[in-house]
């Protein structure tokens, strides 16, 4: 049953992120339900969700809190079109959102995917000095490796070449900055590296976008809250917008609800985006969290001056009680929890600090990682593929194999996890 689907699937589904031609040799699992953190194959075999479906599945796949909301909602309004209207739980949603950042983001700009919403933060930025009368400010700076998604205005601001190159003569030109990496120990030479390029160009510049914290398609990249105060001060020091792409580390995952908090800068970025863990891998919605001095900058009776841009799903109201049922697990002690499953995981990952095969083990809050030392070819492909005889659903990035697990570890699952972490890289690393 699963070769007919995978079959099937291989002729009329193009896969993301795959090279179809390559896809026969791999073929995607075929998956009949999702239950906790297992996903069950159509032949009854399991798999650890390690990667939480690409990073947004926070409370497993079947969670009755966030389920049950949306159930709610079904029978009440499943979507209405946010111009014109309103409804309870994206008014809901965007007030808590706002109380978390203290009232200073108050403003909260909805979509469905994490892409639009860099494009949302890109544009409001650029639109904002424009209706100042510093239409100059039109360029952006990034890091390094980040990655902020893949249409084209947010793959202007991505330095991934594997999803950029192909697409290069389509894009604007973005300045690439040195991204801080706690390997390298080089935080002071890319604060250097940003304030020169703030310092030559900063008339034409609109704004910093960073991944904080973590540079997660990077390969789980990861500098010090002390890089995100300095580029906070930095930002302002220059007069230039500060946007913190937080669809990957948000909602908990880095230890604090936003990882901007770790920072404890003197004021917030100007711009948070949020997506994937917001709805706990339920359904599509991304937003935008934004200050009252940039939202003061649309306030006008000349219509132009305002911000035009939508989506057709734009705060979708199952969406949004989706979201919300995920911050009632937040107000209900969620950080805490997430703080023991991170010790629980580190605790059990903590022997392959002497493992001489891997490299940089590594973690922040409940995301684990490692390099491994001579990956070898298709390394990426074949530990997948190997870590699936051992109950695991994992896709290393390059060499650096990293858990991203759904909140829901405990000794057992993290035991369970280092287990079958280990007998695959012994089966990978045969030599
Ligand atoms: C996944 C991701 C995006 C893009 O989100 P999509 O929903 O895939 O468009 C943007 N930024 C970061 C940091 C991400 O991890």
């Amino acid at each position: 049953m699963t070769d007919d689907l995978a079959r099937r699937s291989l002729a009329a589904v193009w896969h993301p992120c795959t090279q179809m031609a390559r896809a026969a040799q791999s073929p995607p699992l075929a998956i009949a339900r999702g239950e906790g953190a297992w996903l069950h194959d159509v032949e009854g075999r399991r798999y650890f969700d390690a990667n939480s479906s690409w990073w947004v599945n926070l409370f497993g796949h079947s969670d009755a809190g966030v389920i049950g909301a949306i159930k709610q909602q079904l029978d009440t309004l499943p979507h209405v079109m946010l111009a014109g209207c309103t409804h309870e739980p994206a008014v809901r949603l965007a007030e808590r959102l706002s109380a978390r950042t203290g009232g200073a983001l108050g403003h909260v700009f909805f979509a469905s995917d994490g892409a639009s919403a860099v494009e949302i933060a890109l544009k409001q930025s650029f639109h904002s000095w424009r209706n100042q009368g510093l239409s100059k400010k039109r360029e952006f700076v990034c890091l390094k490796n980040g990655y902020h998604g893949e249409t084209i205005g947010a793959l202007a601001v991505t330095d991934v070449q594997i999803f950029r190159d192909a697409y290069d003569p389509l894009l604007m030109r973005a300045h690439i900055v040195e991204s801080p990496d706690e390997r390298l120990g080089n935080e002071a030479q890319a604060l250097a590296a940003m304030r020169a390029v703030l310092e030559a160009r900063h008339e034409h510049i609109a704004a910093v976008i960073v991944e904080p914290l973590v540079q997660g398609a990077a390969g789980m990249v990861m500098h010090a809250p002390s890089y995100l105060k300095a580029l906070r001060e930095l930002t302002r020091e220059f007069d230039v917008h500060l946007i913190c792409d937080e669809i990957a580390i948000g909602c908990g995952r880095s230890g604090t609800f936003f990882a901007f908090e770790q920072a404890e800068a003197a004021s917030w970025p100007d711009f948070i985006t949020l997506s994937k863990g917001i709805t706990a891998g339920t359904l599509p919605l991304s937003l935008v969290l934004t200050t009252d001095a940039v939202y003061q900058c649309f306030w006008s009776e000349d219509v132009t001056r305002g911000f035009l841009h939508s989506h057709s799903y734009t705060g979708n109201a199952l969406a949004c009680a989706a979201a919300n049922a995920v911050l009632d697990r937040f107000d209900a002690g969620q950080l805490q929890r997430n703080a023991e499953q991170a010790a629980l995981l580190a605790h059990a990952f903590a022997p392959l600090r002497d493992d001489p095969r891997i490299a940089h083990l590594r973690q922040r809050g409940v995301i684990l990682a490692f390099d491994v030392q001579h990956p070898g070819e298709r390394f990426s492909e074949r530990f997948h593929l190997a870590a699936r005889q051992h109950e695991l659903l994992i896709r290393p990035i390059g060499n650096t194999v990293y858990l991203m697990p759904p909140y829901l570890i405990d000794q057992a699952t993290a035991g369970f996890l280092f287990k079958s972490v280990v007998e695959t890289l012994n089966d990978v690393l045969i030599d």
